[in-house]
């Protein structure tokens, strides 16, 4: 099976030396490859700017912004069996990246920010996919709650729900899977070994369907 991942944070430029990020490390997402890798699958990876050598026999494409992030997503989509996001995308970028250094000026300073186009719902509202598709949704409160209308808004047949201050940044990951059939939460465990189990449910549900 072809998986297609994608892992890290985005970087959305405010000009030539700034930009505006989060915490996300890209471990979840490297673990899914490398557990794919693993089981025989082949691999592409999409990834944001991160601290973490590409795995090795995974196509790799690394990106910077939400816009390159999208792009590549789309190029790749159709030709897998399964997307698995996981990056965490930035919700929102400047309105216009100044081509040049913003200077400091008055004491007060605000940045328009308009949102980010969202890939995860953009694959979901695509009819016919031949791909499984699979989210991800760090949640710091109502996580069940929050996790499931995000599944239905996004249509998703899977979405993993964890607790941002327990995955960012973390070795460790404790999540809920929710599809049709409801919640199935699993015990926090580290990422490789969580890798594995998504993995390992991924390809049974491919199999079957
Ligand atoms: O809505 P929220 O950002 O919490 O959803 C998280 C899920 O959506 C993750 O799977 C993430 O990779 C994906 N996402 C995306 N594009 C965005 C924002 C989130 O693919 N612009």
């Amino acid at each position: 099976m072809r998986f297609l991942i994608t892992a890290g944070p985005t970087r959305e430029p405010i000009d030539p030396v700034r930009y505006i990020s989060n915490r996300s490390s890209g471990k979840m997402g490297y673990a899914i490859a490398d557990a794919a890798l693993e089981a025989g699958h082949d691999v592409i990876l999409i990834s944001g700017p991160v601290n973490l050598a590409p795995p090795s026999n995974a196509k790799f494409v690394s990106v910077s912004t939400s816009d390159e992030m999208f792009d590549a997503m789309h190029r790749y989509a159709d030709s897998c069996d399964v997307c698995v996001l996981c990056a965490a995308v930035a919700d929102y970028k400047p309105a216009k990246a100044s081509p040049t250094k913003i200077k400091k000026r008055d004491e007060r300073f605000s940045l328009e920010l308009v949102r980010t186009r969202d890939i995860l719902e953009s694959l979901g509202q695509q009819r016919d996919r031949p791909f499984l598709l699979v989210g991800f949704a760090a949640e710091t409160n109502d996580v069940k709650e929050n996790a499931e209308a995000k599944r239905r808004r996004k249509k998703l047949p899977l979405l993993v729900a964890n607790r941002a201050q327990d995955t960012l940044g973390q070795d460790e990951n404790e999540v809920t899977l929710l599809d049709d059939a409801g919640a199935h939460p699993l015990p926090r465990m580290d990422k490789l070994a969580l890798a594995r189990r998504l993995v390992a449910e991924i390809a049974a549900r491919l199999s079957v369907g």
